[in-house]
């Protein structure tokens, strides 16, 4: 079983403890104890061995592999001698010293398990490769030559991930190894490997004790590790889901997704999955997952700036799109069905349009004829004017730039519902029964401003601001208390999300658990 190790920065014995306390309090398996810094007095050394509370591995990295020691070997070499001899669950040794020398190799190999060692011991020698760049260009043979070393009980890899499609390379690596392997990916492309360590079958995977005291990029908490990404529910036929955008690394999609997954018992994991905005990068990273068996890819949320990319690429792939998101001319959910083929649709409109529905107390053909005003031209409105549009409501879109609303609305007039575009002044005088904002005035740290100065004459039903952050902007307050009823951005995103996990799952999206869970982070 794959164990979860939170990496501790030994500054002293009592903290390296404590730390280790706490690792064991929040979950750990194991605790890496990195003395880099820390060489100075072996008996403290030893002594950390002897009252880890958890099985400890000793690691005392080298600055060229991204450590902190800068003394000489032999000190090294003394330290490591003092702690075998306690006895810690493995030592770390870079391949590259332990090649460079016979007498790193002799000294080792006096204190850890293998089939010459004459005395009793079960430390057993992890061998590590690490670059911090790239991919190295020999990380084959280094893996040879760690596996083919008869002292090595463990090959330990890790490089700098350039995309997404590195992790899948660590999964491989750690499949073909026949000894237990650890291959993780550094930086933001490489937390799938983190993650999902338990589910290729690796020997650990590495947390820090929090967020802010991690010794990798791209390592996590072991409390996000443990709560966000399901680390105890993870197996090898754990379905992977993620968010894919550029950037991606604020989403709060995997927080309502897994908890989603928790909740309803489906055995899945959803992860951030950063893309930069080329279709190419898209194309070549969406089909590699999708490609590689193994991980069992099922489906993802899809956000800026890849809507458009996503419509291109299943239609590429011979897959279907629904018809409304190919109107709208983007998609951002991608799900791949049972039977492999892949389906593109638009979870935008339907939220917009139902939060609004709901709260009119009126089934969707109940906007037939309703008239609606919205707030901007941009691609989120797109969907939301193709929706209302689409069921037959008459939309007049008000934007700055007039030229991009009276292009859109040529493009939806007439298809069910009227629409027409008006200038942004002209929205005082406005008589629609809704009013939709889709614009980002209002949105955090801009709290003061307002797409209104003051309501119109005929008040609105129904105020609809699709910000989230703050989940009450100054136009709903103002709405609110002239007595409209109001729907905030939250709502469109807790539908969104649901009607992905919905069609991903077939279960029932605990839509309460997501609303909680997203104003716990809004502070709404
Ligand atoms: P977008 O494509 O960049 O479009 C932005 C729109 O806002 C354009 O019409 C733009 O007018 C207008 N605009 C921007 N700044 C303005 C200003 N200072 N004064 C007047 N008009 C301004 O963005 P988008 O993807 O459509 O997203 C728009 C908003 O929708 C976002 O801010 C977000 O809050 C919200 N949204 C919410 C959800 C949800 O789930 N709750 C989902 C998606 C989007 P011009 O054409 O004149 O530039």
């Amino acid at each position: 079983m794959t164990k979860l190790c939170v990496a501790i920065t030994v500054e002293s014995l009592d903290q390296a403890l404590a730390h280790a306390a706490i690792a064991a309090e929040r979950g750990a398996d194991l605790v890496e104890f990195r003395i880099d810094t820390f060489t100075d007095d072996v008996a403290a050394v030893e002594q950390l061995v002897q009252q880890s509370p958890l099985p400890c591995i000793i690691t005392c990295r080298i600055k060229d592999e991204g450590g902190d020691y800068d003394g000489d070997e032999q000190t090294r070499i003394a330290v490591y001698e003092h702690a075998g001899l306690q006895q810690p669950a493995y030592i770390d040794v870079e391949l590259v010293a332990y090649r460079a020398s016979a007498n790193i190799r002799q000294k080792v190999k006096l204190v850890v398990d293998h089939p010459k060692q004459g005395k009793s011991t079960d430390t057993g020698l992890i061998l590590s490769a690490h670059d911090f760049d790239k991919r190295p260009t020999d990380l084959y043979q280094r893996i040879e030559a760690m596996a083919n070393d008869d002292a090595c009980r463990v090959v330990k890899v890790a490089w700098q991930a350039r995309s997404l499609r590195d992790n899948l390379q660590a999964s491989e690596l750690i499949a073909d190894q026949h000894k237990p392997t650890i291959a993780l990916c550094m930086g933001e492309f490489g937390l799938p490997s983190r993650v999902l360590a338990k589910k290729f079958g690796a020997l650990l995977t590495f947390c820090g004790l929090d967020d802010e005291t991690v010794t990798a990029p791209g390592q996590v908490g072991v409390a996000v590790m443990k709560n966000l990404y399901r680390w105890d529910a993870l197996r090898e036929d754990t379905q992977v889901f993620g968010v894919i955008g550029w950037p991606v690394g604020h989403s709060m999609s995997p927080a309502i997704h897994n908890a989603g997954f928790d909740t309803t018992g489906y055995n899945g994991v959803y992860l951030p999955m950063p893309i930069p905005p080329e279709y190419e990068h898209f194309k070549a990273t969406v089909g590699a997952w999708l490609d590689y068996a193994p991980l069992h890819f099922r489906g993802a949320s899809v956000t800026i700036p890849h809507k458009e990319n996503l419509l291109h690429f299943v239609r590429e792939e011979g897959g279907e799109i629904e018809e409304l998101s190919a109107r709208i001319g983007a998609a951002n959910t991608l799900t791949r069905r049972d039977d492999g083929s892949l389906y593109a649709s638009n979870s935008d409109y339907a939220a917009a349009l139902d939060s609004v529905c709901d709260a009119m107390n009126i089934a969707r053909d109940g906007v037939k004829g309703l008239p609606v005003a919205v707030i901007g031209a941009g691609g989120a409105a797109r969907a939301i004017v193709a929706g209302f549009a689409g069921h037959g409501a008459n939309v007049t879109i008000y934007n700055r730039t007039v030229s991009r609303a009276t292009t859109l609305a040529n493009e939806f007039d007439g298809q069910t519902g009227k629409v027409e575009a008006k200038p942004l002044d002209e929205l005082t005088n406005t008589q629609a029964k809704v009013i939709v904002n889709v614009t980002p005035i209002g949105m955090h740290p801009n709290v003061d401003a307002c797409p209104l100065d003051a309501l119109p004459d005929q008040l609105p039903g129904v105020v609809f601001d699709t910000i989230y952050n703050p989940v009450e902007t100054k136009l709903l307050a103002m709405a609110k208390q002239a007595g409209c009823k109001t729907v905030s951005g939250v709502e469109m995103f807790v539908r969104q999300g649901a009607t992905q996990f919905e069609l991903w799952t077939g279960k029932i999206a605990p839509t309460d658990e997501f609303r909680r869970i997203l104003l716990d982070h809004l502070g709404g």
